[in-house]
């Protein structure tokens, strides 16, 4: 795998920051995009652009072919067993929300419980909570060891029959850790409760699986895999999706309608309603192929490497500690420095050219569980290179010792 090369594919990368080159560490909040995928936006309202699925010209049938064949790009990214299973969301947020509405509706009974996980995304945790207010549910929450990991002999317990869905993350956006989210399905499935697995940060790393993982649910975002914003996938198991009630009401979704009733649309579309956000669906096939064809191995192996060599290097930092020491982990590096706040270390790297996100990354529990407000965080992706850590850290520990 030539970096150089992939650095090439990404036209944003080329750009100075503040007059340094830029050296782009913010990959977990959203990653860049190769030219396939930019130039796939153009050639779309270029040549394509028509409403998908109504139209009897070439145009409408052309577009609904370019974004169904997005849909089967899809499919296959994570292994679904049918294009009926692959829904079309804004996004995560937009993909659990779905669920917790949908299933929520039709499974949640007063007195059933919804576990997650301290670790969660806060898009993996208000939904829910507005559910169980809504219905009457209880919320639990499996609690996080020092070291970043999720606390298996507290989840076996907390996993009772009255559990109707488990919703985990696959792999933490603030902290790294990559949950053995398998070994949780089948003790999840064990006392019948569904599964919703948030994948969005375990889909640009890792090849994923549904069948193999058996979950019930597997959402993720485009923009976070190299893809367009405002487009991601909800995976949800047919004979599940098939029992769900619809999400939104409209177009699409529908088979007919009279004012005495309204029948359902079939699988998937019975939870598209309205016109979808084509264009970014259509591009977002570009960036799965692109994924495809480096390959998802590569990619995790050289990220591996670029996990390991940023964590010793920042070890060397005094009075620098990294929150999320998991042993599986994704190549994602949170840190607080003794002394110091974390968005002066922000700004100050800004101003170097070098992007990290500070805060609290939409995880507030997970915050107060270390008893912090936020870290900074630094978060790798395939473009990525050794030297660019080696800035970064010689710039971090200027700034630190500025900064103190
Ligand atoms: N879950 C996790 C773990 C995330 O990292 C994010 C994005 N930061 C989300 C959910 C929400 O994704 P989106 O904003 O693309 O809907």
């Amino acid at each position: 795998m030539n970096i150089k090369n992939i650095r090439a594919d990404f036209p944003i990368l080329a750009q100075s920051i503040q007059e340094r080159p830029l050296i782009y560490f913010d990959n977990a909040a959203t990653s860049q995009k190769p030219q396939v995928v930019i130039d796939a936006i153009t050639h779309y309202y270029t040549h394509l652009n028509s409403n998908v699925h109504r139209g009897a010209h070439t145009l409408a049938e052309r577009a609904t072919i370019a974004f169904e064949r997005t849909r089967e790009t899809a499919r296959a990214f994570i292994n679904a067993a049918s294009v009926q299973e692959v829904i079309f969301v804004k996004g995560t947020t937009e993909g659990i929300n779905l669920v917790a509405q949908s299933f929520g509706t039709h499974s949640i009974e007063q007195g059933d419980e919804i576990l997650i996980s301290e670790m969660e995304h806060h898009s993996n945790i208000v939904p829910w909570q507005i559910l169980a207010e809504r219905k009457g549910a209880i919320l639990k929450v499996i609690p996080v060891s020092d070291e970043g990991e999720l606390d298996m002999e507290a989840f076996d317990k907390l996993l009772t029959e009255k559990c109707k869905m488990l919703a985990i993350v696959h792999v933490s956006n603030a902290l790294g850790t990559h949950n053995p989210v398998k070994q949780m399905i089948q003790k999840a499935h064990a006392v019948g409760a569904k599964v919703l697995v948030d994948g969005a940060q375990s889909s640009p790393h890792f090849e994923i699986d549904v069948q193999d993982l058996d979950c019930d649910f597997y959402t993720f975002s485009a923009h976070k895999v190299y893809g367009p914003t405002g487009i991601g996938i909800l995976y949800g198991k047919k004979e599940i999706l098939d029992e769900l009630p619809p999400y939104m009401g409209g177009g699409e979704m529908i088979k007919e309608v009279t004012f005495a009733k309204t029948s359902y649309n079939e699988l998937p579309y019975k939870f598209e309603a309205g016109t979808p956000n084509i264009g970014d669906a259509v591009a977002f096939h570009h960036a799965m192929e692109y994924v495809n064809q480096i390959g998802k191995k590569n990619i995790a192996t050289h990220e591996e490497e670029l996990l390991r060599y940023g964590t010793e290097k920042l070890s060397n930092i005094e009075g620098l500690t990294i929150i999320g020491r998991a042993k599986e982990k994704a190549s994602v590096i949170s840190f607080i420095v003794k002394g110091v706040h974390h968005y002066d270390i922000g700004m100050l790297l800004d101003s170097k050219g070098i992007a990290v996100r500070t805060g609290h990354h939409c995880t507030q529990p997970l915050m107060s569980r270390f008893g912090i407000d936020g870290t900074v965080r630094a978060s790798f992706a395939v473009y990525n290179e050794k030297e660019e850590i080696d800035m970064f850290a010689k710039e971090l520990a200027q700034t630190i010792d500025m900064l103190r």
